[in-house]
């Protein structure tokens, strides 16, 4: 999922989805605009922005907390966590690998909604705290508000279907039963699923009836659940089927490589145009410096061909489009997908040592998905 980095937390980067700056506005301004002059029409206009604004604030705060307890259990139980990426009902914490065990799995599930229910505990007692002070009742409305949200967090993310919290606990109970990782992923996404399609019948009714901002924002969710226990199930299937399976044992060892004072002409003429693929390393001294893509000749106009080299086109060398050869094929996969490159160079030592493609690692997903059926 593509993220704006903000900032680091117990070494995991934290990035915030483009979607969020859009919530975040019209958090801001219906809360602002509409939820707390109905609740509390004595105050300011610039009462309520501020309260609007601030509530935006700590909503976003709370989600960082439900998702940094998920990432520290998981770091507890030694499973590296490289991101936590915020987007428009949540976040999701990019753990290194699946947990090895229902144990661990449950725990790692069960933290984050444990932690919005403490969240909302507190900001309930908060704000009932200050209610008796009448000079506090702008950060009265705020904290009853954000006692509130904290509490939808955790039912919400409690729906037992994954990739939701609560359907990885039912994984976690099923998988601890059935011993079959696979199959206790199915009947969680299934679940997943069904809920999925009763929260859009939810909203549809609810917009047949009138409501029509709360039964858009069901449906919503219900298609939201819905895609995501699809892809949920299918990226357990696919990292079972790539299991253990590493880079070196499906590159390709042929490597062609360009010069970087390489005229982008004879590029197309020698290398395109006489080898069909459409990525080559770039080297100098035999060392890997970057890597010139189709993509990237297309943009340079035809007249430009003869003068323009491929240094002054390429992608200079970066960690995002290498591939160590000991690395899994499932990492190099989700590289390929983040970058939409289709071929990367394997490097080892400062050397391409290999080429890999999407399609070397889909094909042999299809064989052993197929053999697994
Ligand atoms: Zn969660």
């Amino acid at each position: 999922m593509k993220g704006f980095r903000l900032f680091r937390v117990l070494g995991i980067q934290i990035s915030l989805n483009y979607t969020w700056f859009i919530v975040f506005g019209l958090i801001a301004w219906s809360l602002a605009s509409s939820y707390f002059p109905s609740q509390y029409p004595g105050l300011s206009r610039s009462a309520h922005w501020t309260m609007g604004f601030l509530a935006a604030v700590f909503l976003f705060l709370s989600v960082l907390a439900h998702e940094i307890t998920h990432s520290y259990i998981a770091k507890r139980e030694g499973i590296e966590v490289k991101e936590i990426t915020l987007f428009i009902f949540g976040g999701v914490s990019q753990l290194s690998k699946e947990p090895e065990d229902p144990k661990k799995e449950f725990k790692v599930a069960i933290g984050g909604p444990i932690s919005s229910l403490i969240l909302a505990l507190i900001f309930w007692v908060l704000s009932k705290a200050t209610s008796q002070a009448p000079n506090l009742i702008l950060f009265t409305g705020l904290l009853g508000y954000l006692a509130f949200i904290n509490l939808s967090l955790a039912i919400f993310n409690l729906i037992p279907g994954f990739p939701l919290d609560g359907g990885r606990v039912l994984r976690a109970i099923y998988w601890s039963k059935t011993g079959s990782l696979r199959r206790a992923t199915m009947i969680a996404t299934d679940t997943g699923k069904w809920i999925g399609v009763g929260i859009i019948l939810l909203g549809l009714f609810w917009v047949l009836t009138g409501n029509l901002l709360g039964g858009f924002w069901f449906v919503i969710i219900g298609i939201f659940l819905r895609s995501a226990a699809e892809g949920g199930y299918q990226q357990v299937v696919m990292k079972g089927a790539l299991e253990g399976v590493k880079v070196k044992g499906l590159m390709s060892r042929e490597v062609i490589s360009v010069p970087p004072s390489l005229s982008i002409h004879r590029l197309v003429e020698d290398f395109f145009l006489t080898h069909k693929h459409v990525t080559y390393p770039v080297t100098e001294n035999e060392r890997i410096v970057g890597i010139i893509t189709l993509k990237q000749v297309k943009e340079i106009p035809r007249d430009q061909w003869v003068e323009k080299m491929v240094k002054e086109v390429m992608v200079p060398i970066r960690e995002e489009i290498m591939l160590d050869p000991e690395g899994e094929a499932v990492d190099a996969l989700q590289k390929m997908i983040r970058t939409g490159e289709g071929r990367l160079p394997v490097v080892k030592d400062g050397k391409a040592v290999g080429m890999i493609t999407r399609k070397d690692i889909l094909n042999l997903l299809e064989i052993k998905t197929d053999l697994a059926a």
